[in-house]
């Protein structure tokens, strides 16, 4: 171990006593795309105790070109992300206890999930799973890092409860709300610039160097040659619903969250069955066989091809349906399929 991790504790800011520190904590990673994987990977490499991290989706081929975690063979096995980040974790650091969960970082789920949690990564893609991780850190004291991507632009904060400005205060000055989905396509390096901002973040806080953690807001485009970093000490909001001192944890309200949702920049619909049931994939294939649909799968999901449309179906009974942004005709075939 001491030649493993020898040029991170030479480091000042690390040292023996902040490796130490780094082998003890417990980090959950909420999504395993782009971000998720850069992340996982300079976190295991950095000798983190245990990692949890958990995903919706499956390796496709359009996910190579910066999800650094996976390969051809994962695609050509439609594996799912967490599946396969856990398998390739494993082989980069098998010191490090990883855990892998496929499915949706709901509310509820969160809450199960941050017991014992020293640090959450946002590797999401999309605004509401952000605020609900943004309540979940304040409701638990727990420090997150917000990071996302699309083009050649990148930003990050780091929010500690108690002490900088909530995810929910930013919104009053920055219209992140926006930015979440990406439709315009993505290079890496702003995908890895992004991760070099959150990690480096990350080993401040598990060192509990808390001086050193930054307090801006940053952002940068690197097409454009851009960077800049903006002071935030002002924008802690006293009424804010999620830090301030009447706080309600708005977006932890399981009522309002969606069933059905389009998902970021694809022609997908994810379903959300209202209670989660596992389901016996084995089953439903030699069912949906028999009716002569098309049907491939893995022991974690199946693929049933319709025409212009495919579903996936996961165990817990979630699916994605491909090939549709209508919310109405992608239930219909939810329905035709599951009952
Ligand atoms: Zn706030």
């Amino acid at each position: 171990m001491d030649e493993r991790y020898s040029r991170q504790v030479l480091f000042p800011g690390i040292g023996k006593e902040g490796q130490e520190k780094i082998r003890k904590k417990h980090v959950l990673i909420i999504g395993a795309g782009a971000l998720g994987s850069g992340s996982a990977e300079v976190l295991a490499r950095s000798g983190v105790g245990k990692l949890t991290i958990i995903d919706r989706d499956y390796v496709e081929a359009s996910n190579l070109q910066r999800q650094q975690l996976y390969t051809e063979e994962d695609v050509a096995e439609k594996l799912p992300k967490a599946a396969a980040a856990e398998k390739r974790l494993r082989a980069i650091n098998s010191d490090v206890e990883i855990r892998a969960i496929i499915g949706d970082a709901t509310p509820e789920l969160l809450e199960e999930l941050v017991a014992g949690v020293d640090l959450m990564m946002d590797a999401t893609d999309n605004f509401e799973t952000r605020m609900a991780m943004n309540d979940v850190s304040q409701k638990y004291t727990i420090p997150w890092i917000y990071g996302a991507c699309v083009g050649s632009y990148g930003m990050s904060f780091s929010i500690i409860p108690r002490k900088t400005p909530c995810l929910n205060c930013l919104l009053r000055s920055i219209p992140l709300q926006g930015l979440t989905c990406d439709t315009g396509g993505i290079i890496s390096p702003a995908v890895q610039m992004v991760i070099a901002h959150q990690t480096a973040e990350a080993l401040k806080i598990l060192v509990e160097d808390w001086d050193a953690v930054r307090t801006s807001f940053v952002s940068f485009d690197l097409w454009r040659n851009e960077y800049t970093s903006l002071k935030m000490s002002k924008a802690k909001f006293a009424g804010c619903l999620s830090c301030g001192e009447e706080r309600t944890y708005p977006y932890l309200d399981y009522e309002n969250m969606t069933k059905t949702t389009v998902l970021c920049g694809r022609d997908t619909v994810q379903i959300r069955p209202a209670a989660a049931s596992e389901i016996s994939l084995e089953r439903l294939a030699g069912q949906l066989s028999s009716l002569g649909y098309v049907v491939k799968g893995n022991p974690y999901l199946l693929s049933v091809e319709m025409g212009d449309e495919r579903m996936v179906i996961f165990q817990d009974g979630r699916a994605l349906v491909h090939g549709t942004k209508d919310l109405t005709h992608a239930k219909s075939i939810y329905q035709r399929i599951l009952g």
